[in-house]
């Protein structure tokens, strides 16, 4: 899941930011779910502390088990979260440190991490591979249709329209319109 505030310093950025960008594009695959052949530095990793209210959230809804590693780490994949899946099988969810520091502050740290969990989750143990990028028009705003967008969610509407957020990702067919907002 890519970050949604991308700042330039200088022309050396955006020229490699492009780059990157044409490269998740043309591939087609989504740019935070990938496999990659080097033996997971993360293998004996539990789950960190920092992160377990997500996962414990997407247990109770999902019915299934976390089993995976889930780190804060360093990462120069430059997404906020990653769903990293090695040659023999294993998978684990790396949090961008860059990210998490730039919203541990946040009084909606909580659902900044919800939100890039469930993402990342989807990716790893539901092995949805494709992102939803469609936005809806609702009560007059553009919004994302579904956490599985690229992009992190504007976190006023994630926090608004959560309770369809949540049971869109476990049932994609839920509309926001069946909802009674106020
Ligand atoms: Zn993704």
């Amino acid at each position: 899941m890519m970050f949604k505030e991308i700042q330039f310093k200088g022309l050396y950025q955006l020229v490699i930011f492009f780059c990157i960008l044409f490269i998740l594009m043309s591939c087609g695959e989504v740019a935070d779910k990938f496999r990659i052949k080097s033996y997971t530095p993360y293998a004996s990793f539990g789950i960190d502390n920092r992160l377990t209210a997500p996962v414990e959230l997407f247990e109770s809804m999902s019915g299934l088990v976390v089993d995976i590693p889930v780190v804060i780490d360093t990462t120069n994949i430059g997404a906020a979260g990653s769903c990293i899946e090695y040659n023999d099988g294993e998978k684990a969810i790396v949090i961008n440190i860059d990210y998490y520091n730039q919203i541990k502050t946040n009084r909606y740290k909580e659902y900044y991490l919800e939100e890039v969990m469930l993402h990342e989750l989807s990716h790893c143990i539901l092995n949805v591979m494709n992102h939803d990028n469609t936005v809806i028009t609702f009560n007059g705003i553009t919004i994302a249709r579904s956490i599985m967008n690229a992009y992190t969610l504007n976190m006023i509407h994630y926090i608004k329209y959560r309770e369809y957020y949540l049971d869109q990702l476990f049932d994609a067919d839920v509309s926001i319109y069946d909802y009674n907002w106020e």
